[in-house]
């Protein structure tokens, strides 16, 4: 089965490729010379992803994946959100120096990523959507050289490391992403 992966980010498209190989031939908007961008205007994560999914299903006329993720923090109300890619305006090191910045002082540093990933299927203007979480904590200082965005800053207990710190392969089967494709790939059987 073919599958579009509309996603302009590298780090995502590989992680994605990586997780469904094999179940699907996975097409990304690159193979098809395509950089559009799609304006997150959503107020949550899902209609990012429908807004995504949709658009770049109803273009190429494939079924399509798109996902919005991020990460919530509980002591900043679930900042930063939606607006976890764009929070500081600076990039993946500027929104982790922001983020240090806003927990200064503050203890309770429970957080958690969220992924939320739509499948869209323009013959029929159908979607399904599927959602995955995982939990940990804030650090206070970077650890770890993998993965990207908030990673070096996001402890999870059970493994006692930062995802920074976990190989790919181990990313790839416990991620929030990872959880989220694997209920798709269930649903697709
Ligand atoms: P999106 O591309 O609009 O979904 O924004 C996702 C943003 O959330 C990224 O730019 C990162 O800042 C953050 N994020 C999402 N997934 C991860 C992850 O697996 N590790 C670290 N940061 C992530």
């Amino acid at each position: 089965m073919r599958l579009l992966v509309a996603t302009q980010n590298e780090f995502k498209k590989k992680e994605i490729h990586a997780i469904l190989d094999g179940q699907f031939e996975v097409i990304s908007l690159k193979d098809l010379n395509d950089t559009d961008d799609v304006s997150e205007t959503g107020d949550t994560f899902f209609e990012n992803a429908l807004l995504k999914a949709s658009y770049f299903a109803k273009k190429h006329q494939m079924l399509t994946i798109a996902d919005d993720s991020g990460l919530c923090v509980a002591a900043l109300n679930g900042a930063p959100g939606i607006f976890s890619a764009r929070y500081s305006g600076l990039g993946d090191q500027g929104n982790i120096d922001l983020l240090l910045d806003e927990l200064s002082g503050i203890s309770y540093r429970n957080a958690y990523f969220i992924s939320v990933v739509v499948l869209y299927d323009p013959k029929t203007d159908t979607y399904q959507t599927f959602k995955g979480e995982v939990h940990g904590e804030i650090t206070h200082e970077r650890k770890g050289n993998n993965g990207f965005g908030y990673d070096p800053i996001f402890y999870i207990p059970s493994l006692e490391k930062t995802m920074a710190e976990i190989e790919p392969t181990l990313k790839n089967r416990m991620s929030h992403r990872a959880l989220a494709l694997a209920s798709l790939k269930e649903a697709l059987k």
